[in-house]
């Protein structure tokens, strides 16, 4: 590892920052100065010894006014017992807003600069703690938003990844020493079974697209999918929202890219977080005044994965459900449901449409795999063990290309150098998983998409 570390000492809030929410708050510091910084903030009450791992009872005292900011519980982790493996100390303080960001401010005057997103887990990372597997998994626990994510998450933080990506790595390294001998000492030494070689590249390349398939799978679990309810007033919107939503709540969280009022509400199917766009008003109109409005939900609608159309059983397809449907899109995939089977219970169906009662909780079922296979997911989330992110998919796949055109090489009977240079590739790109081998550049890139205080 060529990486420069910085020895400066970073802080931030650790927990979630929000007004009035959240009791409690951690400031987080870590660095060379970060004892000294608790040192010259805390006044612990009565008699105390400052010691690693032992919480502290006390006040944050503004050094310059003799002020007390909060009260708190001190943390010292003496280096290398820590998450960053260097000196930590965190003061868990009251929540909300005011007295942890003064709290913050005074650790930034005496010396500490704010942490960027991620530091912490970089540090972790560059010190040895964990590798980059491992690293990405917690960021992921962070931000999971059902609980079938949050357990991908968990898998990745045993390593369990990492040892996979190593194995692989290893074979193509000891594959990679044998044909570099040859290249240099082919006489000195025992004739290389080019074959056996490439079966070693053929069973590393499956196992990777294996993870690659895998990975593509769990992209659901983890990212969700975002989802259109389109149908005329009164087909029964509403109340499928209300039996859809009888499951397990998705955690609603201001996601990025989304407004909040678009964001119509949040449920987990199957394992997979769904989000709602409200398309409400949507219609073909000549009245430019209704088109302004109704722009707002187009742009939800073609920001959709998936376009659920509803419409009423006991009325039939009417003129005006078929005009809802050329407004979807080309591209997005259309689900069509017929509600109130109840009331129509002898109702032809047209073909693909999925019939269901939301008054009655009937056809739900059907109803949720058929959305989810529209959105592409297949069902077969549960049996998934490791699920590699996107980041991780793409260096997988780009590992498995090179291996393919090492094989080709290899049957094309060229020299056993041409072999090697793609096999060199797919050994940088499986260290880039990993982290085991990895640019300044692309870290960077990885620890910023962490929240501050990771
Ligand atoms: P929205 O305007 O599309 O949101 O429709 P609502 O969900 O408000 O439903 C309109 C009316 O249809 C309400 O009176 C519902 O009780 C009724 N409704 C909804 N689903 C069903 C159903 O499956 N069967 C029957 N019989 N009535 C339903």
């Amino acid at each position: 590892m060529t990486l420069q570390q910085g020895n400066d000492t970073i802080a931030a809030v650790a927990t979630a920052v929000a007004a009035g929410a959240g009791s409690v708050a951690i400031v987080r510091v870590s660095g060379e100065q970060a004892e000294a910084i608790g040192q010259q903030l805390f006044r612990p009450a009565g008699r105390q010894s400052w010691e690693s791992h032992r919480v502290l009872y006390g006040h944050v005292v503004d050094p310059s006014s003799d002020e007390v900011i909060d009260e708190v519980l001190l943390l010292l982790m003496r280096a290398p017992r820590s998450f960053t493996r260097e000196t930590v100390v965190e003061f868990h303080g009251h929540g909300g807003l005011v007295a942890v960001q003064r709290l913050l401010q005074l650790v930034l005057q005496a010396g500490a600069r704010r942490a960027l997103p991620g530091e912490f887990s970089q540090r972790a990372f560059l010190n040895g703690r964990l590798d980059l597997t491992r690293a990405e998994a917690i960021s992921e626990l962070v931000s999971a938003r059902s609980q079938r994510a949050a357990q991908l998450a968990i898998q990745g933080l045993d390593g369990g990844l990492q040892e996979r990506i190593d194995t692989l790595r290893h074979g193509l390294l000891d594959q990679l020493a044998e044909l570099e001998a040859r290249v240099d000492f082919e006489e000195n030494l025992p004739p290389l079974d080019g074959n056996a070689v490439l079966q070693v590249l053929q069973h590393v390349r499956q196992d990777l697209q294996q993870l690659v398939r895998d990975g593509e799978r769990a992209r659901l679990l983890r990212d969700g999918a975002r989802v259109a309810i389109v149908g005329r007033p009164n087909v029964g919107k509403s109340s499928l929202l209300n039996a859809l939503s009888r499951s397990e709540r998705a955690i609603v969280t201001d996601l990025p890219g989304t407004t909040r009022d678009l964001l119509d509400s949040e449920l987990v199917l199957q394992g997979v977080p769904i989000t709602l766009l409200d398309t409400a008003g949507i219609r073909p109109t000549s009245d430019r005044v209704e088109q302004l409005g109704i722009n707002r939900s187009r742009a939800a609608l073609a920001s959709a994965d998936a376009v659920l159309l509803l419409h009423d059983l006991s009325a039939g397809w009417t003129d005006e459900d078929a005009a809802l449907l050329t407004e979807v899109p080309d591209g997005i995939p259309v689900l069509q449901v017929g509600n109130k089977r109840d009331l129509a219970p002898d109702a032809v169906l047209a073909e693909g449409v999925v019939a269901i009662s939301a008054q009655a909780g009937h056809g739900l079922d059907q109803l949720e795999r058929e959305l989810l296979r529209c959105c592409g997911h297949n069902g077969e989330g549960g049996s998934l063990q490791l699920a590699l992110n996107q980041r991780q998919c793409d260096l997988a796949n780009a590992a498995a290309t090179a291996l393919a055109r090492s094989q080709e090489a290899a049957q094309q009977q060229l020299p056993w150098d041409f072999w090697t240079i793609d096999l060199r590739e797919a050994i940088r790109c499986l260290g880039e998983i990993t982290g085991a081998e990895i640019s300044e550049a692309v870290l960077d890139r990885v620890f910023s998409r962490f929240c501050i205080g990771k």
